[in-house]
């Protein structure tokens, strides 16, 4: 049975908020570093931190304890991970539980966030923002932001280390070049990130709005699929499937002329800032003796001291192919295949609704999410 005890200050989760948001928020609020947090309300810190278990989903007898602590009832905790999102957005492991890399573009790497919610909030963070299908803010209309704009990290790829008060808001990555038991945090202020804000009329608003539909919904009975529904798990796959072309086989003009053109920049952007890294960071690594992966990563970030560039949510937002292994048209690259037609074969690969998709077109080609 738990012996866990009410919590001397308790701090209500915000609406849609992840779990690990509201128990750093806690941690600050009771000045108590996050280790020492977690342990109060019945999680294993060193477990937790190793295997970010509990942010995807949680024992029965942890939500018992942690409902304990906090008062907030097991099935809010729920909410809370992304076992909330199982099914729909993601898909997981029930023993482990980690998330199912087969879902098409399932989690993202980390955490999104939107400057304009963290600075409404104080710091606080969406559940929703860790799928790699939320891209755009619709509240606030702007893009959501991939890195930190000092250390160029993805935030919240590991839990928060245990030693430390959380700083909510800000970049608790290691700062560059930080060393000793503890290094020092990069501490940067996520509200003051640049990001792309676009209007509540742009295209990529409101293909996260159509994204947002067809993810609440079993059945997708939209656009194509108003005349044969379609299971939502094959309209995914679909979107995936098509975009992942589109900007395979799409020239530079081509996709001129059905992206707008801000988005177009953030997205080459984007690439090209993450080609530079990737370069960087393979030549780091193979002058570095092997250590464990995440840290390799963690201090070998690209180093920028400008403004945040633009987000890699540019190209979630264009739909890039990310690279799936059993894609058969990666996209290497530059990602655009000048004047390549696609041929008979690759296009007898497409799922059937997408060749439905194909051949029909949508009713309004510019105003859709792709
Ligand atoms: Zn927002
Ligand atoms: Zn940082």
């Amino acid at each position: 049975m738990s012996a866990v005890r009410s919590l001397p200050i308790r701090l209500a989760p915000i609406a849609g908020e992840a779990l690990d948001s509201w128990l750093e928020a806690l941690a600050h609020r009771n000045a108590t570093a996050f280790g020492d947090l977690l342990a109060a309300v019945g999680l294993n810190p060193y477990h937790g931190m190793a295997t970010n278990g509990w942010i995807v989903a949680l024992a029965p007898e942890q939500e018992s304890t942690i409902s304990a602590a906090t008062d907030v009832s097991p099935g809010v905790l729920t909410t809370m991970t992304l076992a909330h999102y199982a099914g729909r957005a993601v898909n997981i492991h029930p023993e482990t539980p980690t998330l199912k890399r087969a879902f098409p573009w399932g989690n993202a790497n980390g955490s999104r966030y939107c400057t304009a919610c963290l600075m409404d909030t104080g710091g606080r963070w969406q559940l929703s923002w860790r799928l790699g299908w939320s891209f755009a803010c619709t509240e606030h209309h702007r893009l959501l932001v991939d890195t930190c704009p000092r250390c160029g990290a993805v935030p919240r790829r590991r839990t928060h280390v245990g030693d430390l008060i959380p700083n909510i808001g800000c970049c608790a990555r290691p700062a560059h070049q930080a060393t000793g038991r503890i290094p020092a945090r990069c501490d940067a202020d996520l509200t003051a990130a640049d990001a792309a804000v676009l209007g509540p009329d742009h295209p990529a608003i409101r293909a996260q709005h159509i994204v947002n539909t067809i993810l609440e919904h079993p059945t997708a009975v939209i656009g194509v699929y108003r005349h044969t529904p379609q299971p939502r798990i094959n309209v995914l796959a679909d979107i995936r499937a098509i975009a992942g072309r589109a900007l395979s086989y799409g020239t530079s003009q081509d996709l001129a002329t059905i992206v707008p053109a801000d988005l177009l920049a953030a997205y080459h952007e984007a690439r090209s800032l993450r080609r530079a890294s990737g370069h960087r960071l393979y030549r780091r690594i193979h002058r570095q003796p092997r250590l464990h992966h995440d840290r390799r990563v963690a201090h070998h970030v690209p180093d920028r001291s400008g403004p945040t560039p633009t987000p890699n949510t540019a190209a979630a937002a264009c739909r890039t192919n990310r690279g799936s292994r059993h894609h058969p048209i990666r996209d290497r690259g530059t990602g655009m295949v000048p004047g390549r037609p696609v041929d008979a074969r690759s296009a007898g690969r497409l799922p059937r609704q997408v060749g439905a998709a194909a051949r029909t077109g949508p009713a309004r080609p510019h105003r859709g999410p792709w």
